[in-house]
């Protein structure tokens, strides 16, 4: 298997987590956000890792 092909060293879109820097509040709790696995969606409120677990869809946890 070669699972090896895609190398992480210019990932792009996948692969290896590009944490994102900026300056955020939870929009359920109020913590300060200041880097995100991901880019948020302006229009969206953000939350932060804790209240991020309670609002996923169950189906998704494994
Ligand atoms: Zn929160």
């Amino acid at each position: 298997m070669a699972f090896n092909k895609f190398d992480n060293q210019r990932g792009g879109n996948f692969g290896p987590r590009e944490m994102v820097k900026g300056n955020w509040k939870c929009g359920e709790c109020g913590t300060e956000i200041t880097e995100l696995p991901f880019e948020p969606a302006p229009d969206r409120p953000i939350y932060c890792k804790d209240c991020w677990s309670k609002k996923r869809p169950p189906r998704f946890s494994r």
